[in-house]
């Protein structure tokens, strides 16, 4: 069993009046085979709580640790953080010109997998992830996600997940921009890794409605920067029926 344990994280960017604060205070911790729901509102600091994970360098961690199995995860570097199992699909996937998704592919699992997987095994295991998200082969020799549809994006980013089997992975709002057809093959997607591993999954969105497909373990009301409640799957009930305003309004009593 592994656990991804966040505690007392702040997080601040730089801007052009200086830096300013995102996360104030995250605690969260995830088990091997739970999924936890993120849920709040836009601007909350959401995308950064993912991107510090994941250690995107603009994100500067002032406070905190995030421990992955006791490990100090913000002690590795980006590549070494997925090599020990973090996987992070993007709420914007970058696109990346004149690199084949089939050759990103590739080179993403010799990385995280420490050695190029074998050439037989790999077109097969790629091929059936990808019938599996419904996506046409000839995706394979396309740049990555250049001129994909928010919805084509997404998939990949499920794919990716897929091949590269990470203990825990962090999705943003992979379910935002999509039609109700492609947000039931990405979540099967999801399921189906769920089901053969014993992922974590931190499924970060601003909508319930992923949450009808991907059953969360527990919800995470999530308001200026840190975990203002936490409770089971029916605390995204009440979010469907009141929205945030309850928590929002905790916020500024806040000092
Ligand atoms: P969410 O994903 O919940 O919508 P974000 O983490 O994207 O929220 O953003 C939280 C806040 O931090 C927002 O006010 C956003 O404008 C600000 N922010 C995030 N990244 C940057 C950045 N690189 N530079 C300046 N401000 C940023
Ligand atoms: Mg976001
Ligand atoms: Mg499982």
């Amino acid at each position: 069993m592994s656990t991804l344990e966040i505690r007392d994280l702040h997080v601040e960017v730089e801007t052009e009046s200086g830096p300013k604060e995102i996360l104030r205070g995250v605690d969260l911790t995830v088990s091997s085979n739970e999924t936890h729901a993120i849920m709040g509102p836009n601007g909350s600091g959401k995308s950064t709580l993912a991107y510090s994970i994941a250690g995107h360098p603009k994100y500067q961690v002032t406070k905190g640790q995030v421990l992955l199995d006791g490990e100090d995860v913000l002690a590795m570097e980006v590549d070494e953080r997925a090599r020990a199992g973090l996987f992070l699909a993007m709420q914007y996937p970058v696109e990346v010109p004149g690199v084949s998704m089939s050759n990103f592919l590739r080179s993403a699992a010799t990385a995280t997998r420490g050695e190029a997987p074998k050439v037989r095994h790999w077109v097969k295991e790629v091929k059936g992830a990808m019938s599996d998200l419904e996506i046409d082969p000839a995706f394979a020799e396309r740049s990555v996600n250049e001129g994909f549809s928010g919805g084509e994006k997404k998939r990949h980013e499920v794919l990716q997940m897929a091949l590269l089997k990470p203990k825990f992975a962090v999705l943003d709002e992979t379910d935002s921009g999509l039609d109700v057809d492609a947000l039931r093959v990405v979540s099967k997607g999801v399921n189906d890794y769920k089901a053969a591993s014993d992922v974590g999954v931190l499924l970060i969105t601003h909508y319930t409605r992923i949450l009808r497909y991907i059953a969360p373990d527990k919800v995470h009301v999530f308001v200026n920067g840190r975990v203002a409640e936490s409770g089971g799957p029916e605390l995204a009930d009440e979010l469907e029926e009141n929205g945030y305003e309850r928590f929002i309004g905790a916020k500024e009593e806040q000092p």
